[in-house]
């Protein structure tokens, strides 16, 4: 599953190619999308703004249009100047949004939807979301409330429901627990309020840092994360992927299971992370 990050950059950048200009082709697999596109037409409109609320994109369009998508697991954003080979193979392509310069290409999105921003602010899943480790604040004290409320879900679950707080995925689960020396297995209840103020603290600040604006061109999002604070890509991460090898910190070798409810893999050291 992307990371808040990864929507977050990829809302950015297409926020930088697409507002304040007309839509001038759209396409869609969604026949409940082009259902609206028939009778309300998306060409001609504006694009006024492009965001993120956790994992949900946000396409902002004149006429009280919101197109919202989410990614889930393989769901992807893309750029391209019109014109430029997609990345992607075509059948995967899910939606288009053109203007005259740029195509946005929306690749193996399963869920997409128009609404109207009335319509948005009542959508279940962003009412139900916690706060936003991307937002421009952060109700810390209101995370932790939400923990709270799950004493026996294991931290590195309770890490990944967005209900509980809105942003971080796989990837940082593991290296935000590794950063904290919390074993992502102890239940909430087991995890102090220090603690759970480190974790969120933690993954705020490595989520920030990763969406820290490289340059203010438009450029095609390419993943790219780290952690360590190394620029090497062999050493920006502190565990995740490196089942087996030895851990940066102590030499320990890290381990990997699958955890939860959707056996997502956790990596650890066992010794860091006692806990
Ligand atoms: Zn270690």
């Amino acid at each position: 599953m992307p990371e808040g990050d990864t929507i977050f950059r990829a809302a950015r950048t297409l926020h930088r190619a697409l507002a304040g200009h007309e839509v001038v082709r759209f396409e869609s697999m969604f026949p409940a999308l082009t259902r609206i596109h028939e009778d309300t037409p998306v060409t001609g409109r504006q694009v006024e703004r492009v965001s993120a609320a956790g994992k949900h994109l946000l396409i902002g369009l004149s006429g009280d249009l919101v197109l919202r998508t989410h990614m889930r697991m393989n769901g992807s954003w893309h750029i391209y100047r019109v014109g430029e080979p997609w990345q992607r193979a075509h059948h995967d392509m899910r939606i288009v949004v053109a203007t005259t310069a740029f195509e946005a290409v929306g690749f193996n999105i399963p869920i997409a939807e128009f609404l109207s921003p009335r319509a948005l602010a009542r959508q279940p899943d962003l009412r139900s979301m916690g706060p936003d480790l991307l937002g421009a604040t952060f109700d810390q004290p209101e995370a932790i409330r939400r923990f709270r409320g799950r004493p026996e879900v294991s931290i590195a679950d309770a890490l990944l429901n967005q209900r509980l707080v809105a942003g971080a995925g796989n990837v940082y689960k593991s290296e935000v627990l590794f950063l904290c020396g919390v074993n992502p297995f102890a239940l909430v209840r087991d995890v102090n309020d220090e603690q759970l103020a480190a974790i969120l603290s933690t993954a705020r600040k490595h989520l920030q840092a990763n969406v820290v604006d490289p340059a203010s061109a438009i450029v095609t999002y390419r993943g790219y994360r780290r952690t360590t604070g190394r620029s090497d890509p062999a050493e920006r991460l502190y565990v995740y992927g490196r089942e087996r090898l030895p851990c940066r910190r102590c030499g320990t070798p890290i381990r990997m299971r699958a955890q939860g409810p959707y056996a997502r893999l956790t990596y650890w050291c066992p010794t860091c992370q006692h806990t």
